[in-house]
């Protein structure tokens, strides 16, 4: 279906209503074919990045889309008090890098004021965060959660291409003292670069009182960079762990609605009183895709159903022609049903997306 016959079925408001109004009780809740309910939302708040990291762009960076086509600020909101009508109550705000987006904290301030809303977290790589935490915070973050793949400054420098572990490690700083809590560590772990390193992250995760979460390379964007001489599964991952730090299963382990990460406390064989909780996401290893709970919106406003697969349903039109609210909720909807029940990162279908166009 068009955009113009979508917007052209029964008339309903047109406008962006009262973000603060309580949502309605809505019987059709965002569900899709395989029963899985959806309550949260990631927004990719823009495309652009401030490093380049190998994993996910290439040297020179991405092309990025023409501002004019991002979604503004009121069209985000609009969309995510939809997305709330129908069930959303976590919202996580990512890129691209979410920091480099001019006047971030006045959009963070509008999302948080969505009845509704009731978890709001961003995911980014710290680099803009010690002048930034406090006024997130002030502005209604509730959770963070910092990209940091090695604790090796030179190292750091060669993952991100342009980017400083010491900013970073100030940026961490500044969330402590702005009174962030909970806050996670994401860590991808590349074989032969940062693999030799987990239990190092681990001790500083635990030093911090931080939360730390090992992802698995995903097949996603730079397209020569995946393959046997990079990806590090997350069994190597505990294994290697495993020689300093006593593996025990904890909280939301594997509990739908927790999402893809699988929980575990880590207990310092060598000074037991130590512990730090640590998270694995093996999207290739150990397919979560069963207690998959969430959506995607493109800073250009695409509803994309499944990180491997792109998504076909542009909101931004939608709103930019018209449509009314129920429109737009029921094409939200429509769109669900073709969640794919598992992802599609067999060469096939492999996406040549980048993880920041996508927003990871
Ligand atoms: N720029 C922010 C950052 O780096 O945190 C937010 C966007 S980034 C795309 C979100 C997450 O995706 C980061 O933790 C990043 O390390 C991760 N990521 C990027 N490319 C990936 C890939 N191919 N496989 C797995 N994770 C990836
Ligand atoms: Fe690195 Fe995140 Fe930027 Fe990708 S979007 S290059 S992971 S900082």
């Amino acid at each position: 279906m068009t955009v113009a016959s979508r917007c052209a079925t029964t008339a309903t408001s047109l406008g962006g209503g009262d973000p603060t109004a309580p949502p309605p009780a809505n019987p059709f809740s965002l569900v899709d074919l395989q029963a899985r309910s959806v309550a949260y939302l990631r927004v990719s708040v823009t495309d652009r990045c401030n490093y380049r990291c190998t994993y996910c762009m290439p040297a020179d960076g991405v092309s990025v889309v023409p501002r004019a086509e991002l979604l503004s600020f009121d069209e985000i909101a609009r969309l995510v008090r939809l997305f709330v009508d129908l069930g959303v109550r976590k919202v996580r705000i990512t890129g691209g890098e979410p920091l480099v987006r001019r006047d971030i904290v006045k959009l963070v301030e509008q999302v948080a004021a969505i009845a509704g809303v009731q978890d709001l977290s961003m995911t980014t790589n710290g680099h803009l965060l010690k002048d930034l935490a406090q006024p997130l915070r002030d502005a209604g973050l509730q959770r963070l959660n910092v990209s940091i793949d090695t604790l090796d400054a030179q190292r750091f420098a060669q993952v991100t291409r342009q980017g400083s572990l010491a900013a970073v490690l100030a940026g961490l700083d500044a969330a402590a003292r702005a009174g962030f809590v909970h806050t996670k560590l994401n860590a991808v772990v590349l074989k032969g670069l940062n693999d030799h390193e987990v239990v190092d992250l681990a001790a500083f995760a635990a030093e911090r009182d931080l939360i730390l979460r090992y992802i698995e390379y995903m097949p996603i964007g730079v397209d020569q960079f995946w393959g046997p001489q990079t990806y590090w599964p997350m069994d190597q991952v505990r294994q290697t762990l495993a020689t300093a730090w006593a593996l025990q299963p904890d909280g939301d382990h594997g509990l739908p609605g927790g999402g893809p990460a699988r929980y575990w406390r880590g207990v310092l064989r060598s000074n037991p009183s130590r512990t730090v909780r640590l998270g694995f996401i093996a999207a290739i290893s150990e397919n979560f895709c069963r207690l998959c709970n969430r959506v995607r919106l493109s800073s250009t406003g695409t509803l994309r159903e499944c990180l491997s697969t792109a998504g076909a349903l542009s909101l931004r039109d939608m709103i930019r022609q018209g449509c009314g609210d129920e429109q737009i909720r029921q094409a939200m909807r429509d769109a669900l049903l073709g969640k794919v029940d598992g992802h599609r990162f067999d060469a096939a279908e492999k996406t040549l997306e980048s993880m920041s166009a996508i927003g990871g």
